[in-house]
């Protein structure tokens, strides 16, 4: 089976694609198993950019065909921001909870109907000699006023989805999956990959 390379140290991430990327043929490494520990920068200012540099980054120095993505929360009160810098909102070493807690504090004077947001997510597909192939998805919701339930990681305990009057830290994994701008991504992607592997 040919091995693909999961590009991303973020635990929760890969938690889902091991999930959304179920059944295809290839035995799936993460950078850890495959030895990487050079890190790629993200300096770019599109969600696009940044999964292509990652893609491009990793397949070089591994050989191996490499999914890389980009994603993040866009607020529209905020002009879009933290967009690319949802990981690094509230500073380099802060987690989670501090990132949800400075961007709450953003919008505490904005109100219930003007804090529509989307989660985007741009997915890369790599491999040396070829050209890089991307698929995009998007989930559009609203920021809560303060965080509810525990599934899932960063800004989704704050992230609300009126369909189901829950946040997405509130619906189990396999929801999630299916509607997140991660998981509709990872649909297109598995076909990207599906055609890489002629079968
Ligand atoms: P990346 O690793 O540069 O793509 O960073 C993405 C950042 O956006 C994460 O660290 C989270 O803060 C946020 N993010 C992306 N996808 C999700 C998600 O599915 N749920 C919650 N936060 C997310």
């Amino acid at each position: 089976m040919p091995r693909l390379l999961l590009a991303t140290t973020n635990q929760g991430k890969a938690a889902e694609y091991r999930d959304l990327l179920k059944g295809l043929d290839f035995e799936l490494v993460t950078l850890d198993q495959a030895g990487i520990s050079q890190e790629a920068e993200e300096d770019y200012t599109t969600f696009a950019e940044n999964a292509r540099f990652k893609a491009e980054f990793y397949s070089a120095l591994s050989g191996l065909i490499t999914l890389a993505d980009d994603s993040g929360l866009e607020v529209d009160a905020l002009g879009g921001e933290p967009g690319v810098r949802s990981s690094r909102y509230a500073g380099d070493n802060a987690g989670d909870a501090e990132r949800v807690n400075f961007l709450l504090n953003k919008l505490r004077d904005i109100p219930q109907d003007r804090r529509q947001a989307r989660f985007r997510c741009v997915i890369a597909i790599a491999q040396p000699g070829q050209t890089t192939q991307t698929a995009e998805g998007t989930c559009q919701g609203y920021i809560a006023l303060e965080p509810h339930g525990d599934n899932g990681f960063g800004y989704d305990p704050i992230f609300y989805l009126a369909e189901y009057a829950k946040t997405i830290a509130e619906l189990p994994p396999e929801i999630k999956n299916r509607i997140s701008h991660r998981g509709r991504a990872a649909a297109k992607a598995r076909q990207l990959l599906v055609n890489l592997n002629g079968c």
